[in-house]
């Protein structure tokens, strides 16, 4: 797996792989959905060129999501640049809890960008084939936590910031 570097801040999903996003999560729901993104790095930004749905793996699935050890692995070994992780929050807003920020550290290392989705609950189950979804672009921003003491050395801690995500 190649690793992207660099400080761009666009996020473009072609509309396709958007919707391959959002059939997972419905299919997975009661569950929380998860798996990642891969894609390239372009002048812009990042441009998601496929999703690759990963088992969610945790034991209770409902309110938790894991990445299937084996499935990531195999991922990760691959030719593919994954350039983010994606999971959905099944009645909640897809917004960044404070569980997803503890666990922030799992990938921090090798993922820029972090997307969470959402049904959109405002929206009448009249039509069934293409329901909407909430989606939510983060960054992951790693920074040096300020220590008091000169003797302890900083550990880096990881937050979540909103970036654009522009659906073409
Ligand atoms: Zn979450």
């Amino acid at each position: 797996m190649a690793v992207l570097h660099g400080q761009q801040n666009t996020l473009s999903l072609p509309r396709a792989v958007e919707l391959e996003m959002s059939r997972h999560m419905y299919l997975s729901l009661p569950q929380e959905a998860c798996g990642v993104v891969i894609g390239e790095s372009t002048a812009s930004g990042i441009r998601i060129n496929r999703f690759q749905p990963i088992r969610n793996a945790a034991p209770d699935p409902l309110h938790h999501f894991s990445l299937d050890q084996r499935e990531w692995i195999q991922l990760f070994l691959s030719d593919s640049t994954v350039v983010g992780i994606f999971h959905t929050h099944p009645s909640t807003l897809p917004v960044p809890s404070q569980e997803d920020l503890r666990a922030l550290p799992n990938f921090a290392g090798i993922l820029q960008t972090y997307l969470i989705g959402a049904p959109d609950l405002s929206f009448s189950a009249s039509d069934e084939v293409e329901r909407p979804m909430l989606l939510n672009a983060y960054r992951i921003i790693s920074y040096e936590e300020k220590s008091r003491s000169a003797a302890t050395s900083p550990s880096p801690t990881y937050k979540l910031k909103q970036i654009p995500l522009n659906v073409t």
